[in-house]
């Protein structure tokens, strides 16, 4: 039986899709690395882990904009006691 050597183990298995997945636009129509290796890599599809960069996106520009809004309210805080300190002085 042919074999074939997983890039990622190194180990030499059967090259049959019982071992290694399909994939049609490498010459011998396999993955270079065997199913244990992708396996992890497999189970979230592209579409999820899209969906979770998303979401990091997300979380990032929440983040940034409450920060933003936090300085602006800070800023506006010491602006008032500034006010406050020269009418007191002015009097
Ligand atoms: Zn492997």
């Amino acid at each position: 039986m042919e074999t074939k050597t997983c890039r990622m183990c190194g180990q030499a298995k059967p090259a049959t899709s019982e071992f290694f997945y399909r994939r049609s636009a490498n010459a011998d129509g396999l993955e270079t690395a065997c199913k244990d290796c992708l396996a992890p890599y497999k189970r979230k599809s592209k579409a999820e882990r899209n969906e979770a960069s998303k979401r990091a996106e997300l979380a990032y520009l929440v983040l940034r904009t409450v920060r933003k809004m936090r300085e602006e309210e800070e800023r506006a805080a010491a602006e008032k006691r500034r006010q406050r300190w020269l009418e007191r002085r002015s009097v």
